[in-house]
């Protein structure tokens, strides 16, 4: 029923509705501190629903079919934004057994080794053996303390500490993780969670699609023009040379349109050479929707019925995306 209801709403050729999915981490075993992130097992459930549900294309050929008014009815792409290694050591392995493919949209900046600050915050969390974390004197508008009893309490500080976090520079960001670290007592954070370089190659190599996410990940909306064209520019060029051939998808960090991307971005993307550029604004794209503001969305529910209505729905979202130039 859903297979067939997509089919009425997103029709082949020039009525269709490119419906594109985000994802970020699978984990290999849930996570009792995130409950909600996915694991393998739903994500092997969820690519068997959308699997018969839809018809799967590789984004940079359904980019090019939309362009061109051919895309078959029920179209729909997956992504995965940041290029965490279990994107190649879980998801991978389902995608293929279930003959999927997906795009990997990756901030080059922390392959190999590096970590993104918001999971710096979530591991140090995780590693405290403190009752709570002390903040004091920290420029972070958090007064006191935060609460580590238990793990709701723990959830509770990660996300008050990324909020209070995600807008400020990359550099800095970075630097509030290393004296949080040191106040939460924590002596190493984990360096693994990132691919390595030969884990991209191994991606793309197996025919899944790569796009350039930026080096570090910053709001590219709070960047000068100048440091945000390199950003783009330096993680295209970064991963061509890795693949040795060319990048043509981009995806905005946190990528809602205005907060955390601007029309200049917009503009920057375009002259980097790149095809298209995908946002997180919510709904599925039309022929006119903006080839470089993509919309996608992010599935997040447990049950059959309830997660192939939910697509559904958002296949008749009209995106909220800035004006198109
Ligand atoms: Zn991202």
């Amino acid at each position: 029923v859903i297979g067939a209801l997509a089919s009425l709403l997103s029709p082949a050729g020039r009525r269709a509705r490119l419906q594109i999915l985000i994802f970020h981490r699978v984990l290999a075993q849930p996570d009792p501190l995130f409950p909600g992130e996915t694991d393998a097992a739903r994500f092997d459930r969820i690519c068997g629903w959308v699997r018969r549900w839809f018809k799967v294309l590789p984004l940079d050929e359904a980019v090019q079919m939309r362009a061109e008014g051919r895309l078959p009815a029920r179209a729909l792409s997956i992504t995965f934004d940041d290029g965490y290694a279990d994107n190649h050591d879980v998801a991978l392995p389902i995608l293929r057994r279930h003959g999927l493919t997906a795009c990997f949209f990756i901030a080059t900046g922390y392959l190999g080794g590096g970590r993104m600050f918001n999971d710096g915050v979530v591991e140090l969390v995780r590693r405290s053996t403190l009752p709570q974390l002390p903040l004091d004197g920290l420029p972070l508008s958090i007064p006191g303390a935060l609460p580590l009893g238990d793990l709701p309490a723990r959830r509770a500080a990660i996300t008050t500490l990324i909020d209070a976090l995600k807008y400020r520079p990359v550099a800095e960001r970075l630097e509030f993780v290393r004296v949080l670290q040191a106040r939460a007592g924590v002596e190493a954070l984990p360096d693994d969670l990132m691919m390595r370089p030969d884990q991209v190659v191994a991606l793309h190599g197996a025919g899944m699609q790569i796009g350039a996410h930026t080096v570090t990940h910053p709001i590219l909306a709070r960047l000068s023009a100048e440091e945000a064209r390199a950003e783009i520019e330096r993680s295209k060029a970064v991963l061509e040379e890795m693949l040795g051939r060319r990048v043509g998808l981009f995806a905005y960090p946190n990528g809602r349109p205005g907060t955390d991307y601007d029309a200049d971005s917009v503009r920057l993307v375009r002259q980097a050479g790149f095809d298209a550029a995908v946002s997180t604004a919510w709904g599925s794209n039309r022929a006119d929707t903006d080839t470089f503001q993509l919309a996608r969305f992010t599935p997040w529910d447990r049950t059959r019925a309830r997660f192939g209505a939910r697509l559904l729905v958002n296949l008749r979202r009209e995106p909220a995306l800035l004006a198109s130039e």
